[in-house]
């Protein structure tokens, strides 16, 4: 690997310890349900999803679970470095 790649995996790491730095703009997830699968979006703050319970809700089992995933996400990506 030349040295201007794993400078720049260097900088990654970095940058993935360093939560700040990111925002979600837009993101969109396929989710497999039990019976359908289902999608939903993140859009200017706020979730969408294609489901009957998420339209008379305006949140549902999958849209609270991305967010969960995305919580965990955050947390790990909060955590000290690893020495190595
Ligand atoms: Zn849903």
């Amino acid at each position: 690997m030349d040295s201007g790649m794993i400078s720049k995996i260097q900088k990654s790491k970095q940058y993935a310890q360093e939560r700040e730095r990111f925002q979600i703009d837009a993101l969109s997830v396929t989710i497999k349900g039990t019976n359908n699968l289902h999608k939903t979006s993140f859009k200017d703050g706020e979730w969408q999803c294609d489901c009957d319970f998420f339209k008379t809700r305006g949140r549902c089992v999958h849209t609270m679970a991305v967010e969960r995933i995305l919580q965990n996400a955050e947390l790990e990506m909060a955590a000290p470095p690893i020495d190595e």
